[in-house]
């Protein structure tokens, strides 16, 4: 086992002795809820930034470019990896700004 994953569960033996089990599940949950949150709020701000450079290399401002993260992008200018669409412009995300392919597939 993972030398950093055997302290922490030494860590949380030591400091959960003499609780009973379901303190102990509340805790260990608490502490899994913040990390997902934690986790979550860095793949956010990753994405953001992934979103502003892909608006930079289009020439537009990252509030004009939306994606889903659910199709890959075949062209090697898109920053993003992911098809990317201009909501106000083509509110049905028709064309991706990048390949030009719909968010829409069979
Ligand atoms: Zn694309």
């Amino acid at each position: 086992m993972n030398r950093h994953i055997r302290a922490v569960i030494e860590k949380y033996n030591l400091e959960t002795k003499g609780m009973t089990r379901d303190e102990k599940m509340r805790l260990a949950m608490e502490a899994l809820r913040a990390n997902v949150a934690h986790l979550e709020c860095a793949i956010y701000a990753i994405g953001e930034r992934r979103l502003e450079l892909a608006a930079k290399a289009l020439g537009l401002s990252s509030g004009d470019i939306e994606t889903e993260w659910i199709h890959e992008c075949e062209d090697e200018r898109n920053p993003t990896g992911q098809c990317v669409y201009n909501g106000f412009d083509d509110p049905c995300w028709d064309e991706c700004l990048f390949c030009g392919e719909p968010n829409e597939r069979k």
